[in-house]
């Protein structure tokens, strides 16, 4: 199996539909298919053989599409970079993947030289308008014969995704095709995953995996891809609206936002028939406040990491109807095999929290040129997830929290990811990150970080004691800071690592 067959099927049998819409212009299968063609031809004119690296810096559009084809059409190895990354930290990926051609479109090309003089050696393709040095994209395009796809695949590596940098420095994770193309097949098996023939919006940036799996599967299906470049609330529903999309994968800040948001409120949503979800945990509160705006959508939740291909398992529509489910994360997709264990690799009894593991064809190859992790985190045969969690007795995995996230309190454990949930229940609360702080006394103290809804206020006290109303006591966070905006990673993930470390060095607003 390799990723471009689904280009080769999308030509047979609908040339003429739309594979992609973007930015006002809208190219069909077979134009797709032809550009990829040349795109490809462009790359091996270059020098790229089997196996090279071909990074990207672009925001989301239609070429970041075509790219994510061509790189396999070449047999070459597509590395999507973060946009939001430094140039050091650019750079060292570049150096680090040893990428033989960098794409990028104008909105990084500036960086080009700093990014050479840390990594040189590579040539740079630029997507838009011809500058000194770069090979102009859309000429090579166009005046380049196209080459026959490679139709490599099965085992061979396909991309090196970056993990999204929450818990310390990205890992380039190696994924083959055939684990890319397990995880899109497994998971549209369960019927929960992006629409056949549907029109899917990519606002999540397509640098991530989480977008990269409905991507995947997107082609596997059928459909149009609609792209914007990037997330804003506004751009997500404006999009939804004119191109009458049915379904999109969003993180849970961006759910938070685009409900919450008055700039997105007058809009149209009601052609949305399913919301994916997944890549770090949602509270209850922002999923009743996602339901009420998007009535016509049915919820799927995706649990996984990038070591996984992502997908590791599925909460289905039908399980958020059912109660006392909307907390899990779902259980093991069809590829997948799921556990959890103690420190010492044994299974812990349903209902305890332990570390999950997985295994399957959807685990990665390994981590690039790092040997010793990959040999950690794959340790008797499965992927350790570093995510806390428990089963029930019907195999729905509650994931309770990173490991690294949970906070020990004068002796009890205490799940970030919990007090979040109940904290989220307050009107006056946005959004919340709850981190553990050092303590005299409790050795680490439950900490908030607040941001308060639109014209709303509360004091500390007052959370506190809602907190204390639904979980224990010492659960409730000993402090709170109310914040204007909490630090995101570029996936949107709450960066909890650069709040304990704001916390340490005393940098924080007003803690009570
Ligand atoms: P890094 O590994 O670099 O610290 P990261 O773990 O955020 O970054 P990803 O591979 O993007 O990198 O994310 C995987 C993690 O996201 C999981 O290990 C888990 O902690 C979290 N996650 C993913 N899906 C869910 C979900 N549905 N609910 C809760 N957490 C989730
Ligand atoms: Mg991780």
């Amino acid at each position: 199996m390799y990723l471009t067959q689904a280009l080769h099927r999308a030509v047979q049998q609908a040339p003429g539909e739309p594979a992609t819409i973007f930015d006002g212009r809208t190219r069909t299968w077979a134009e797709c298919a032809e550009r990829v063609a040349r795109f490809a031809a462009a790359l091996r004119a270059l020098g790229v053989g089997s196996g090279d690296r071909v990074a990207i810096l672009a925001h989301n559009s239609d070429v970041y599409h075509e790219f994510l084809l061509a790189v396999p059409w070449a047999d070459a190895v597509a590395v999507p970079v973060n946009t939001r990354w430094s140039g050091p930290e650019i750079a060292f990926a570049l150096r680090e993947s040893g990428a033989a051609v960098l794409v990028v479109d104008d909105t990084f090309a500036p960086m080009v030289p700093e990014l050479a003089r840390h990594a040189p050696g590579f040539t740079v393709v630029r997507m838009g308008a011809l500058p000194q040095d770069a090979l102009d994209l859309e000429a090579s395009i166009a005046g380049t014969a196209p080459v026959p796809d490679a139709r490599r695949g099965g085992d061979a590596p396909a991309a090196i995704y970056y993990t999204g940098g929450t818990t310390g420095t990205p890992k380039g994770v190696v994924l083959s095709h055939a684990n890319l193309l397990v995880s899109a097949l497994g998971t549209a098996a369960t019927e929960a995953f992006v629409l056949p023939g549907g029109r899917l919006l990519h606002a999540a940036p397509m640098f991530h995996l989480a977008d990269g799996a409905s991507w995947v599967a997107r082609n596997v299906l059928g459909g149009t891809h609609v792209i914007v470049p990037g997330f804003t609330p506004a751009g997500v529903a404006k999009a939804i609206e004119e191109h009458q999309v049915t379904d999109t994968l969003l993180v849970p800040t961006m759910i938070q936002l685009l409900v919450d948001s008055p700039d997105a409120a007058d809009y149209d949503l009601s052609s949305l028939r399913r919301l994916l979800y997944g890549a770090s945990p949602i509270s209850e509160a922002v999923l009743d406040r996602a339901a009420k705006r998007l009535p016509t959508a049915e919820f799927t939740q995706l649990y996984g990491m990038t070591e996984l291909s992502p997908v590791t398992t599925v909460l289905t529509p039908a399980d958020h109807a059912a109660p006392g489910l909307r907390r899990a994360a779902g259980r093991a997709a069809p590829h997948a095999e799921i556990r959890v264990v103690d420190a010492e690799d044994r299974d812990v009894p349903a209902g305890t929290v332990g570390e999950v593991v997985s295994r399957g064809a959807h685990v990665m190859l390994g981590y690039w040129n790092r040997p010793d992790e990959t040999e950690q985190a794959l340790r008797g045969g499965w992927m350790h997830t570093g995510d806390g969690g428990y089963l029930d007795e019907n195999g729905y995995l509650f994931v309770v929290d990173r490991i690294k996230d949970m906070i020990v309190t004068g002796g009890e454990n205490v799940y970030s990811v919990e007090v979040e949930n109940v904290l989220a229940q307050h009107p006056a609360v946005a959004a919340c990150a709850v981190i553990g702080v050092p303590d005299d006394t409790w050795g680490e103290r439950v900490h908030a970080v607040v941001v308060l809804a639109d014209g709303a206020t509360v004091d500390a006290d007052t959370l506190r004691e809602h907190c204390a109303r639904s979980i224990a006591r010492y659960k409730a966070p000993r402090s709170v800071e109310f914040t204007a905006a909490l630090p995101m990673s570029g996936a949107g993930k709450i960066l909890k690592q650069e709040l304990r470390a704001r916390h340490w060095t005393g940098e924080r607003r007003s803690v009570s």
